[in-house]
């Protein structure tokens, strides 16, 4: 048996910051200049002001958290950001940050080979989900210059606003009744020749949909289009793809004849905010990265992370804290894997406890780890408010007792699709919407299930 025990963060601080302060005086001790210089006193009271403003949010670390797509790092992920933090090294080039360099080609390979892309891939760390699929749209865009990206109607509202950005157009495909882009209707847009880039989503930001990539390829090939893949929060599922249903699994196999892909380390990859990833299948899109360097980064193994990339400065503890965080959970089923497997059973349970409930319905089967439900009623105005109602009430309690919960607006087309017969009384309808990204909460479902059935029951009843 392993000798594992629950990592936190006081156990870890100390050896790291003593470690760096040791290097740093290795170099020679010098004295803080006196205008950097401040009363300790001064200092601990502003830090008392910060931590007593910190509890003006909703805790996101809580399994009780069962809203938006919010957790914190993992504690290995923060000593490590923290070490690197105190020397604050940038790896836009070797020369401002070269452990750092070196540990982000590390990571880059790995997650290249975690989605089956060739040894000779290109790509890099970025500050977020956002400039990487800008990344990829804009070297679309230099490949298929005048053509629109196609993008489902549940993509991320990134995709428009980045072809806003790119100055192309942007082609909305219809989506199926679990909110999957449609292959006619891509089919029908595709053969107006005006599509150069289909993006394709794996696990949608609102219900963690997936696209039927492994038919939107040959699809769009026929056509001549490029595929990007967005799996800025999906794309860690690809670990355990052999656990979803067949065909969500046979569509993550895909992702490795895509052009492009995109995924947030900083969403199911257990780091702190500002470390999202871009990886390009064809070395030979480097061409694209214009610059009056004088070597030749893109064939040599001194390629600079900002030669390959639209951002400047790049933190390179982010790197740090992913290539840490990789050695003590890496890019397997039984690693990080198992992260995302516990968060994926929550879900399945908790559609189960629903679909059972006589208040609550689910709204669809869950692909991944969101699920969303509605309360049992028989009009858009009734769903909506109890939806908001409950959403509001669970979270107005003793904080132990506390709930917290998302809304998520639907259409009613929406519930159309997926047999839900209301009362049109509105032109949308909230209902609420639960991201288990926490694999604690595994264990935690019956919990959360009887609080949100209690308060449903409750309202209901108000409401009718
Ligand atoms: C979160 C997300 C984005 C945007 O990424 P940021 O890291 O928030 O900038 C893009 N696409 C999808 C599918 C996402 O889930």
């Amino acid at each position: 048996m392993e000798n594992k025990q629950e990592i936190r963060l006081a156990d870890l601080a100390d050896q790291v910051i003593s470690a760096v302060d040791r290097m740093k005086d290795s170099y020679g001790v010098f004295a803080a200049h006196p205008s950097q210089q401040a009363e300790i006193s001064k200092v601990r009271s502003v830090l008392e002001d910060l931590t007593n403003r910190l509890e003006d949010n909703s805790p996101y670390f809580h399994p009780h958290y069962a809203g938006q797509m919010l957790k914190p790092p993992h504690p290995v992920a923060m000593a490590a950001y923290i070490a690197t933090m105190m020397i604050n090294p940038n790896n836009h080039s070797i020369d401002g940050g070269r452990a750092t360099t070196m540990l982000e080609r590390e990571v880059v390979k790995d997650l290249a080979r975690m989605f089956g892309y060739p040894e000779t891939h290109l790509g890099h760390l970025t500050w977020s989900g956002t400039t990487a699929n800008l990344e990829a749209l804009w070297v679309s865009r230099e490949i298929n210059p005048d053509l629109a990206i196609a993008h489902s109607e549940d993509s991320h509202y990134t995709h428009t606003r980045m072809a806003e950005v790119l100055n192309i157009p942007a082609i909305s495909i219809a989506t199926d009744e679990l909110g999957r882009m449609r292959l006619d209707d891509l089919a029908e847009k595709l053969a107006t020749g005006k599509i150069g880039t289909v993006v394709a989503t794996l696990g949608t930001t609102g219900l963690g949909a997936v696209d039927p990539l492994a038919d939107i390829i040959p699809l769009a090939r026929k056509y001549g289009a490029r595929v990007h893949v967005d799996t800025a929060y999906g794309g860690f599922f690809t670990l355990i793809a052999d656990q979803l249903d067949e065909e969500t699994a046979r569509h993550y196999r895909a992702i490795a004849q895509s052009d492009s892909v995109v995924v947030d380390p900083h969403k199911h990859g257990l780091q702190p905010y500002g470390c999202g990833a871009v990886l390009f299948n064809d070395v030979s899109i480097g061409r694209f990265y214009k610059h009056d360097s004088p070597y030749t980064y893109f064939a040599s193994e001194d390629l600079h992370f900002g030669e390959i990339q639209l951002e400047c400065s790049r933190a390179g503890a982010s790197a740090a804290a992913l290539w840490a965080t990789l050695q003590v959970f890496p890019l397997t089923r039984d690693g990080l894997g198992a992260v995302l497997q516990g968060g994926r059973n929550a879900a399945v349970q908790w559609h189960k406890l629903l679909s059972e409930s006589e208040v609550l319905a689910p709204l669809q089967v869950p692909e991944l780890d969101i699920v969303a439900y509605l309360p049992r009623a028989s009009k858009l105005s009734s769903v909506d408010a109890i939806s908001h109602a409950v959403f509001e009430k669970s979270f107005q309690a003793p904080r132990d007792q506390q709930i917290h919960l998302a809304t998520y607006v639907m259409k009613p087309q929406g519930f159309a699709r997926r047999g839900f017969d209301l009362e049109q009384d509105r032109d949308t309808a909230r209902i609420i919407r639960s991201v288990l990204m926490k694999p604690e909460q595994e264990n935690w479902i019956p919990d959360l299930h009887s609080h949100v059935e209690t308060l449903t029951k409750q309202l209901i009843k108000e409401y009718s």
